[in-house]
């Protein structure tokens, strides 16, 4: 089946395009501690002989930094790089890559005083220097506070002026301005290396905020994915669910599949995402209403670098096990493994779990509960499941 797919502008990674008349790349993350390079740059070199186009390592660092040559003296792939807050540390790992991702939510946070503008300035000197693309990350579990502020006030308001906000503007107001708002900063540089994502651990919300994007911008390559997308199968099925109806429609130059598996089985990644470009090729595809079967919706994250706890795997696949029985309940149930998306994914979900070193920090409808020891939580957390089923058929 031919797929009539949209020409992009083409962006330059290392020895692979994304866009224009570039085949979709598959990629992955590696989730090894990036400071540990020997297993870091196994990682890599795995990955990649599987079929990754481009393997993210997580850097907050200099330590994290410095791996990083190392990795790239050890294999021949196409790095690429994910700074959260520490967006200074570009400078140090630039000559190591071809990418670096920033994430628009997390960029404003260290040195508050200086603009965002300038933090992007600053990125895009980096990667002209070093011949770098840029990806503008967002995601829904951390977006930029600025944009959600404005977002619950024009929410709070809303009923006594309702043309504050169209029914779609309430849908997609923060991830998209955000989108927009970089998108337009980096063109207003001249800078056009650079690709887009907008990832939300729900598959729909995916498929619709990018479909968008993509409206809005057509000229964008995009990189797509469900965040936290949880453990194998249904990891898969979500991400399809999303992913497949967007590359039939030819909107998607590249993309990953999160999945919560521990860091040495991170080919299952790859492995789905070429599954994907085969159903799509063949045309046979998941939808959205592949997922109505189970209305509990597990959010977990892929786990990274910077997990802090290798029992975080762990803890999601014993959640998904003690949760059957809730199978047929429209909840959200998030464990994740840091602080980076955890806060703002366990606020989201009905019952949700941010994960430390020997703790687990235990939110219910976003409020905090406690924080409980890896053995602990599981109970406490179906406790509190069976307490919002309950209240459900009251
Ligand atoms: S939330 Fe998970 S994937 Fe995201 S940075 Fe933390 S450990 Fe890594």
């Amino acid at each position: 089946m031919t797929i009539q797919r949209r020409v992009t502008r083409k962006v330059k990674i290392g020895s692979v395009s994304v866009g224009g008349d570039a085949p979709v790349v598959v990629q992955t993350m590696a989730a090894t501690k990036t400071r540990d390079y020997e297993a870091t740059a196994a990682s890599v070199a795995k990955l990649a002989n599987c079929g990754a186009g481009i393997v993210r390592i997580a850097v907050d660092t200099d330590q994290d930094a410095e791996a990083l040559a190392e990795v790239r003296r050890r294999v021949d792939a196409n790095l690429s790089v994910d700074l959260q807050e520490n967006f200074r540390l570009a400078e140090k790992v630039a000559p190591y890559v071809d990418k670096i991702r920033y994430n628009p939510g997390k960029i404003c946070i260290l040195e508050p005083n200086l603009s965002w503008e300038r933090k992007v300035e600053y990125l895009v000197d980096v990667a002209k220097e070093y011949d770098c693309a840029l990806r503008v990350g967002i995601n829904s579990g951390s977006l930029d506070p600025e944009k959600l502020r404005e977002y619950r006030e024009k929410l709070e308001h809303k009923d006594a002026d309702p043309t504050l906000m169209s029914d779609d503007a309430t849908f997609f107001d923060p991830p998209i301005r955000s989108a927009l708002e970089h998108v337009d900063f980096l063109e207003s540089l001249g800078f056009d290396r650079y690709v887009v994502s907008i990832k939300d651990s729900d598959p729909e919300t995916v498929l619709m905020l990018n479909r968008r994007f993509a409206a809005l911008k057509p000229f964008v390559p995009l990189h797509l994915g469900v965040t936290e997308a949880g453990a194998p199968p249904r990891g898969i099925l979500k991400t399809r669910a999303a992913l497949e109806p967007l590359l039939m429609e030819g909107i998607g130059e590249t993309l990953r599949v999160s999945l919560t598996v521990v860091a040495d089985q991170k080919e299952q990644e790859v492995a789905a995402g070429r599954l994907i470009l085969e159903n799509v090729a063949s045309g046979v595809v998941a939808s959205i209403s592949d997922l109505d079967k189970t209305k509990l919706n597990i959010v977990s994250c892929p786990g990274c670098s910077r997990t802090q706890s290798s029992r975080f795997v762990e803890l999601a696949h014993t959640i998904d096990e003690a949760t059957v029985f809730a199978r047929s309940y429209p909840l959200t149930v998030a464990v994740m493994g840091c602080r980076v998306n955890g806060p703002g994914e366990s606020d989201d979900a009905d019952v949700g779990m941010w994960c430390g070193g020997d703790r687990v920090n235990l939110k219910s409808g976003g409020t905090h509960v406690g924080t409980f020891s890896y053995e602990e939580v599981v109970e406490k957390a179906v406790e509190l499941i069976k307490e919002k089923i309950s209240a459900m058929k009251q």
